[in-house]
């Protein structure tokens, strides 16, 4: 299967799903299947090895790999790690001549560990051509603006990526359509979510307590996935 039948498929079946936004469901997924992965056979691949040994994890991903069963695999993979990060630290940052590393070498090699993950260099990549992906579907499906409308939202995060992408991949004509979709959508979507809001903070007033909740009960919650 090509590559770009792979992104076209988990959008789809991410829009089939109607419920948050599409590009979350996608992401989601793919956290967990490269976790599942990186976890599994591929952390013994000589160059996935490299990989992991070179540029490490961030801190999100390290939780989330410490949380999954599979302790070995990650005790292996940050034994390697580790030792050809602690080369890096105290060999490479050591100056010709002297015993101790250089503070503003070794500042260099923390700072740019700090910046580097395995998991999400693989993520951001598959990510980014998902984005593409969505826009060359936009462009080549007359159905497509019309099936975007049915979605309940899109995340700002993924509002505003889809918009960068787009604004590469399609004409001035059909972006500002694309545009004018997604800000539909989110426009109304933002006014439920206002009044959901104000609906859940009224209910800590007494003169409410008793009516019911409406749809407010999730709406933090919602209003938190819609944002971040
Ligand atoms: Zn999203
Ligand atoms: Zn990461």
């Amino acid at each position: 299967m090509s590559k770009e039948k792979i992104y076209t498929i988990k959008i789809t079946e991410a829009m089939n799903q109607k419920c948050g936004c599409p590009l979350c469901i996608v992401q989601q997924k793919l956290e967990s299947d490269e976790l599942d992965r990186i976890l599994g056979a591929a952390m013994m691949e000589p160059d996935v090895r490299i990989k992991t040994n070179e540029q490490g994890f961030c801190n999100v991903h390290l939780d989330a790999m410490y949380n999954k069963s599979n302790k070995l695999s990650l005790a292996l993979m940050l034994h390697t790690h580790l030792e050809s990060f602690s080369k890096k630290l105290y060999k490479d940052t050591v100056p010709m001549l002297k015993n101790t590393p250089e503070p503003k070498k070794q500042r260099d090699v923390l700072d740019k560990k700090r910046r580097t993950c395995y998991l999400c260099s693989r993520i951001n990549e598959f990510m980014s051509a998902t984005y593409s992906a969505f826009s060359y579907m936009y462009k080549t499906d007359p159905d497509f603006d019309g099936k975007m409308r049915t979605q309940p939202y899109f995340c700002l995060k993924h509002m505003r990526l889809l918009m960068e992408a787009a604004s590469h991949e399609l004409s001035k004509e059909t972006y500002s359509r694309f545009c004018r979709t997604l800000n539909d959508i989110n426009r109304e979507y933002t006014k439920q979510l206002l009044g959901d809001l104000d609906w859940f903070c009224k209910k800590f007033d007494y003169r409410y307590k008793d009516e019911d909740w409406k749809n407010s009960k999730d709406a933090v919650e919602r209003a938190v996935k819609f944002l971040k």
